[in-house]
């Protein structure tokens, strides 16, 4: 091949893989932060599912943000969240410093995004500002090192009756569940971005379904929600329990995501986060979260109203 033939075709490619580097859509920023679980979680297995979840859309450039181990020195966790479109929490542990606290607030009442996991919602039982982002939580550790901060002080649980969103401030009790199980989750907001497109009801794979979560539970969205069968698990509220919700925080955007239960002692599939019903409303919230709408078409193998499905 003469000289200039080789240059040609060296530019040639070089032109080629620009065009395709800029065909492609722009990767939204997520930062997914994790780094502690109480002692009935395990973010070792459930963070890394929700990476590979969110890689495979192709619409995110995750970067994974670890905090320091449980009791260990935090005061030089400053995360830059400003760089990101949303933060993927899947966390509960030791609170973060004051300076980073208040650097989220300012992100999420700035237009932030933020997401969070199951037992996340356990997190920060005594701070303001998470509390309103995530609208509910569950149990949450008291000073005194016992669990259960979110009792009826922290605020109404969310009831879903007759077809719309009812506060419930006066019934005591905090945060329960029945034992795992396969069970329908029930589209409540068909025509939010997140959900547009979703069955009307799927079967989830072996979780927990989170009831009675308390908290400020203002400006929110019930996305989706799920009733125990009393007849099998006769402790159930009895209760449309909120599962999926979609927060407004200042500007921000919140998706909470009840699902996904997985503990230290769980092995391979861990259903309830392989379940695509999970996987397929974290990448959507997500997207949700960090543009406030979604692109991602519904896939082939989302559950059905009678059948689970794992990936
Ligand atoms: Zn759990």
């Amino acid at each position: 091949m003469p000289t200039s033939a080789r240059i040609l075709s060296s530019t040639a490619l070089t032109v080629l893989l620009t065009a395709g580097a800029f065909a492609a859509a722009p990767m939204h920023k997520v930062m997914l932060l994790t780094g502690q679980s109480n002692k009935y979680h395990d973010w070792t297995k459930c963070a890394p599912m929700v990476k590979a979840h969110l890689d495979q859309t192709g619409l995110f450039a995750v970067d994974v943000v670890t905090t320091p181990a449980m009791g260990a020195d935090m005061s030089g966790f400053h995360p830059k969240f400003s760089n990101y479109a949303a933060v993927v929490v899947v966390y509960e542990g030791d609170e973060w410093p004051a300076a980073t606290k208040a650097a989220f607030v300012d992100y999420m009442k700035n237009g932030g995004g933020l997401v969070t996991v199951h037992d996340t919602d356990n997190a920060f039982p005594y701070w303001k500002e998470w509390n309103e982002m995530i609208a509910v939580g569950g149990w949450g550790f008291k000073a005194d090192g016992n669990i259960g901060a979110r009792d009826i002080s922290a605020g109404p649980m969310i009831r879903w009756r007759d077809g719309k969103i009812v506060l419930d401030a006066t019934t005591p009790g905090g945060a329960t569940h029945p034992a795992r199980h396969d069970f329908p989750i029930v589209t409540r907001a068909p025509d939010h971005p997140t959900m547009k497109g979703l069955p009307a009801s799927w079967m989830h794979a072996n979780d927990e379904i989170y009831s009675r979560l308390r908290g400020p539970a203002k400006n929110v969205t019930v996305l989706a929600t799920a009733l125990a069968d009393k007849a099998k698990h006769p402790t159930a509220t009895g209760e449309h329990e909120p599962m999926l919700m979609a927060i407004s925080y200042g500007k921000g955007r919140v998706f909470h995501s009840t699902l996904g239960h997985v503990s230290t002692k769980d092995a391979p599939p861990y259903s309830s986060i392989a379940c695509v019903g999970f996987v397929v409303t974290l990448q959507r919230g997500t997207e949700w979260a960090a543009t406030g709408r979604v692109t991602q078409k519904i896939p082939a193998d989302f559950p059905t109203a009678e059948r689970t499905s794992l990936r």
